[in-house]
């Protein structure tokens, strides 16, 4: 019998490049060196897997293709393949059967979760907590490897202002301050921390997507163009990008909007300037699906030949599911259209992070049935679910002391489709998982036995099927369950009311042009409201709903998003106050659709001040020119004094650090968690600076009574700005600041910089 050293020695012989001794870079050389022009790209190939790949190859003509190519060595990943058995079925093809074995990697969207889920990711980013997101983000990576998949398509890191676009769920909201931090939280989850991490069987290659700019898009429409200054793409868009690739996320995806004209797919600038130029990114960049081919209908390329010179020229190294590649890029080759020197810096960037995997000393390393029976689904991922969705909630409103709801004799109406709900809150993107696998806020709140809890769904949300590809049909019509609803909160004493938007309202392709409640959920709560005012609105979303009415006339409102398997229990534990919410807006909540896009770092017109009787100042003249919930808000059980706020000094010269410090002071009655956060405004510049931008914040605990003096340091890297030319400026003059609980208020105090 062969001992694994023994089988690697001998390999090492045949092949230089299975080396281990060897550097990783020699070893690509040395491999690169083996290839032909049709092997190297076949590894800058990705095909979309098929569900069952164990059996026979299907006589259907794309699965028997990718079939063929496998075998020839055409396919450097494969992407969406589920389970051990079907990621070792075609590993096997390519190990065994290609000339040099190089094996594949596999890709999946494992963006909140893989079986077992988590809050959606704008949930997530409400809780401001940076260690339970890492900590997310490793269970999602444990399961997923656990399952032979070895790279996730996340984080999404697309900031993004405008609540109609679908994909808001899958970022982390407005900020790119915060968006960064959150950023390098989920990268580390994914991949560790380390470089060396990347290699451990329970860690997966991370991609930070969509390159660039996608959260942009005009009027929230998917798809669409954005049009964008320089300095806005520097201080908005690219920070998380930045952050990621600093923290060491090995690959990008591109995007399938435009930027000033030019497909992210096809621009040189994001991708060979700033990403492989200034950034110098060594990892690798997947397009998106088929964006590719996309570049034929914006009009940017005639043919497949062109789509394909213009893409890899323009750094996307690797072809999701167009077919055009590995159809064009031989003869354009051949043909001097593209430099081979081009393909072969896109197959060293692929080769290196297979080669960081360790997917070259061991192919099969992902492939361990016995791990995928342990680790999915197993009780401690679900318990860190759990904490990360309670985290996740964010107390929008609790007026009449009606949270938290009493432990014992309350009589409780739960109303509403999405109560009872096992699918919605699994929310979008969550394709190993199994549909109804959520614990439902019923469920959750059963489990509270001590009080008369009735349900009564009052209406149905959808009529017809709801998967993630049918096309929700929303009930307005049927308000036959009304009256049972509406009798139910008349002999209450207090209404739980869940509504809001399905699981499939949100994520691609799923833009409105409404932020309303879908349905005929607005009238069932107003028809509810009429007998109980005493209500407590749930609401389940995955973007900032604008419902006037609600938030005008319903006393306690909690955000709870898509929560993902263990909703209902979380949601049950901060009704009953056995958690004390903490979750702060990561993005803006508008009073109505006409603000979009709305967000906190706006800035000052030529007009900004509400001077008495002057009706010409910057606002709209139907609707107050704030959000309904800024960003940055959330309540507590418990209250939070801020006092002496503290700069060091009053002038600093560059480069000295600014220090800045503050007491919070738990007034209320229960212990919880505040998020301190700091915001900053330079006044005077030479491109006009947001009236305030997050630059600092701190999660604390504090127990009821408690003080304690939080810490801020600022430096060039938080007070300075890019230009139009993406140059870093940090120019002198006055800074205001602002330290508070959300971003609206706050303790202020300014300083000079010379
Ligand atoms: C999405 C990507 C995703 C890819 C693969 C595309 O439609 O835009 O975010 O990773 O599909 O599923």
């Amino acid at each position: 019998i062969l001992t694994t050293f023994a089988i690697t020695t001998m390999n090492a012989q045949k092949k230089p490049y299975l080396d281990t001794k060897k550097p990783i870079e020699e070893r690509i050389k040395l491999l690169l060196k083996e290839m032909t022009l049709e092997e190297k790209v076949g590894q800058m190939n990705q095909y979309n897997g098929f569900w069952e790949v164990t059996g026979p190859a299907p006589k259907n003509g794309d699965a028997e293709k990718k079939y063929a190519h496998l075998r020839k060595g055409w396919v450097g990943s494969m992407l969406t393949v589920r389970g051990v058995a079907n990621v070792k079925a075609v590993q096997k093809i390519v190990v065994e059967e290609t000339r040099l074995g190089i094996p594949l990697i596999i890709g999946f969207d494992v963006i909140h979760g893989y079986k077992t889920l988590s809050p959606i990711p704008l949930a997530e980013a409400a809780s401001w907590d940076l260690e339970a997101i890492k900590k997310s983000a490793q269970v999602a990576a444990d399961e997923a490897s656990a399952s032979g998949i070895n790279w996730t398509f996340g984080p999404n890191v697309d900031i993004t202002r405008d609540a109609r676009w679908g994909r808001v769920m899958e970022g982390a909201g407005e900020d790119p301050y915060l968006g960064s931090k959150i950023a390098v939280a989920r990268v580390q989850g994914f991949q560790g921390e380390t470089k060396e991490d990347l290699a451990k069987v329970n860690t997966i290659a991370a991609c930070a997507k969509h390159f660039a700019a996608y959260g942009f898009v005009e009027a929230g429409k998917e798809y669409n163009i954005v049009d964008m200054s320089i300095s806005n793409l520097h201080n908005l868009v690219l920070p998380p990008f930045k952050a990621a690739k600093d923290a060491g996320v090995r690959t990008f995806m591109n995007s399938f909007n435009t930027l000033n004209g030019i497909p992210a797919t096809g621009s040189t600038y994001l991708q060979r300037d700033i990403l492989k130029g200034k950034w110098n990114f060594d990892g690798f960049v997947i397009s998106d699906w088929a964006s590719v081919k996309e570049m034929i209908n914006h009009g940017f390329a005639k043919d497949a030949a062109e789509a394909t010179t213009k893409a890899v020229n323009a750094g996307s190294d690797m072809d999701m599911e167009s077919h055009f590649y590995v159809a064009e890029l031989v003869n354009l080759v051949k043909s001097g259209k593209v430099k081979e020197s081009v393909v072969d810096d896109a197959v060293k960037r692929i080769l290196r992070v297979k080669f960081e995997l360790g997917l070259f000393e061991n192919p099969y390393k992902y492939c361990d049935e016995e791990r995928e029976k342990k680790v999915i689904g197993s009780k401690e991922n679900n318990e860190a679910v759990l904490d990360m969705a309670k985290k996740s909630i964010v107390l929008l409103k609790n007026e009449k002391q009606l949270l938290p709801l009493k432990k014992s004799g309350q009589k409780i109406a739960l109303i509403g489709a999405l109560a009872n709900d096992k699918n919605s809150p699994l929310g979008s993107w969550r394709i190993a998982s199994d549909d109804n696998t959520a614990v439902s806020v019923l469920e959750g709140m059963q489990k509270y036995k001590d009080n008369q809890l009735t349900f009564e769904k009052g209406t149905d949300l959808t009529v017809g099927e709801t998967t993630f590809t049918a096309e929700l049909v929303f009930n307005t019509n049927d308000t036959s369950g009304f009256e049972a609803a509406i009798q139910l909160a008349k002999k209450s004493d207090v209404v739980v009311m869940v509504l809001g938007e399905h699981g499939f309202q949100t994520g691609e392709g799923r833009s409105r042009t409404d932020l309303n409640l879908p349905g005929n959920q607005q009238e069932l709560l107003e028809a509810v409201f009429k007998v109980n005012p005493n209500i407590v609105l749930v609401l389940n979303n995955g973007r900032p709903l604008a419902l006037p009415w609600a938030y005008e006339h319903i006393p306690a409102i909690v955000e709870a998003w898509q929560l993902g398997t263990q909703t209902g229990n979380a949601v049950a534990e901060v009704l009953y106050g056995d958690y004390n919410p903490s979750g702060k807006l990561p993005i803006s909540i508008p009073r109505n659709v006409g603000q979009c896009p709305i967000y906190y770092n706006s800035y000052n017109t030529g007009r900004p001040v509400n001077a008495d009787k002057n009706v010409f100042w910057s606002h709209y003249i139907d609707v107050e020119k704030t959000p309904q919930y800024a960003f940055g808000h959330g309540l507590s059980y418990t209250t939070f004094e801020y006092k002496n706020l503290k700069i060091n000094k009053k002038e600093f010269d560059k480069n000295e650090p600014v220090k800045i410090s503050v007491e919070v002071t738990n007034t209320g009655s229960y212990d919880g968690k505040e998020v301190v956060q700091l915001y900053v405004h330079d006044v005077t510049a030479s491109l006009i600076r947001p009236i305030k931008e997050l630059k600092g914040f701190e999660l604390v605990h504090l127990k009821k009574g408690e003080t304690k003096t939080i810490t801020f340091t600022l430096t060039d890297a938080e007070l300075g700005f890019y230009d139009n030319q993406g140059n870093y400026l940090v120019e002198p003059g006055t800074f205001t600041i602002m330290v508070g609980g959300n971003s609206e208020e706050g303790l202020k105090s300014n300083f000079e910089l010379k």
